[in-house]
């Protein structure tokens, strides 16, 4: 993207700014999660299977339905022997085993992020610790972490839910936590729990993932500048709901869109400058058309605002990588581990 627009020289009054937060739009978890299953398009038998939505975004959805995906709710929808992709946010062992039982052709496009999550439950719950995983309700993400040990996972949404908490053992604790919250929020209930339980063990490092901090960080930083923010993404996606929210709590007018076409001109009244980024899983040119939406409306003069540049990428599984997967990607993947997530 530009430093700023050719409509640069247009400045006077009635001319908008348009403040792109960066990073914004796809992370590596969802480039991955994507590009598996257009591998899985070109390489497996038709239809191609997806339980849930490979990435929380409408427009992704879509335009893979198009492609001839089938996306299902559950295995039970999958016939025998066909080839199904787990999404991006993960499955619990129950559903590996269902899979498995059938002799499904699954391919896993689980964000290498996610699995660590998962691991790390599994071990805090076999050292015998009560897990306390903050994240919210019903989030497929959550699901899957949950269920790798139910019997040892309490699930924290908020303040009610950290003082209700009342662990048998309170000196063997630790907390892990979805990787697509709010940080500041987060932070405020780890201190809030910390409080009740100092003895409370934490996890060598943030769950909270590279992609969703950033995006809060490069909007954040911007929300002093403008009137509005308008945030691409859709409502089941829950980094782009923290984004809005974020926005929010600092007193920003913000509204969640799921492409150009949801852009209202009242929305604009008035607004001289407007703050636009992108949750993980919503593409590139959506913010693109969103701009071109908002020059249908007035004058624009486009400012970059890059607070953090990412250079993460995660290695395809091995049913699925091909030539050019092969070369290059290993080294990221391994330095992404090595480095905890942070990009
Ligand atoms: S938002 Fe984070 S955890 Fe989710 S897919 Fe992207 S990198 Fe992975």
């Amino acid at each position: 993207m530009a430093q700023a627009s050719s409509d640069m020289q247009v400045t006077d009054a009635s001319t908008r700014r348009v403040l792109l937060a960066g990073p914004r739009s796809f992370c590596a978890g969802v480039e991955r999660a994507i590009e598996i299953v257009e591998r899985a398009l070109e390489s497996r038998p038709a239809p191609v299977y997806v339980r849930k939505q490979i990435v929380h975004n409408a427009v992704v959805v879509d335009e893979l339905s198009d492609r001839g995906v089938i996306f299902v709710e559950e295995l039970d929808e999958v016939p025998d022997g066909a080839t199904v992709v787990f999404s991006a946010h993960g499955v619990s062992p129950a559903v590996r085993e269902e899979a498995d039982r059938r002799g499904l052709d699954v391919i896993d496009a689980t964000c290498p992020l996610v699995t660590r999550v998962h691991m790390k439950a599994r071990r805090f719950a076999a050292r015998g610790d009560t897990v306390v995983l903050i994240g919210h309700a019903g989030h497929e993400e959550v699901e899957g972490t949950l269920g790798e040990a139910p019997d040892s996972i309490v699930l924290i949404q908020d303040h009610d839910d950290v003082a209700a908490f009342t662990p048998e053992n309170p000196g063997q604790i630790s907390y892990l936590t979805q990787t697509t919250l709010a940080v500041d929020e987060t932070a405020e209930y780890i201190e809030a729990l910390r409080e009740r339980f100092p003895q409370m063990r934490e996890p060598a490092s943030e769950d909270i993932c590279y992609a969703t901090t950033n995006r809060q960080q490069a909007l954040r930083a911007l929300l002093a500048e403008v009137e509005l923010v308008l945030v691409v993404g859709s409502t089941n996606s829950s980094n782009s709901v923290r984004l809005v929210e974020l926005a929010q709590r600092e007193g920003v007018e913000a509204k969640l869109i799921d492409s150009a076409a949801d852009v209202r001109p009242e929305w604009l009244t008035g607004v001289r400058a407007v703050g636009l980024t992108a949750g993980a899983s919503a593409p590139h040119r959506l913010v693109e058309e969103v701009v071109a939406a908002l020059r249908a409306h007035g004058p624009v003069v486009v400012e970059e605002r890059e607070l953090t540049r990412e250079d993460t990428h995660f290695e395809l599984p091995s049913s699925v990588r091909g030539p050019k997967a092969a070369t290059g990607e290993q080294d990221s993947a391994t330095r992404q581990d090595r480095d905890g997530g942070a990009a």
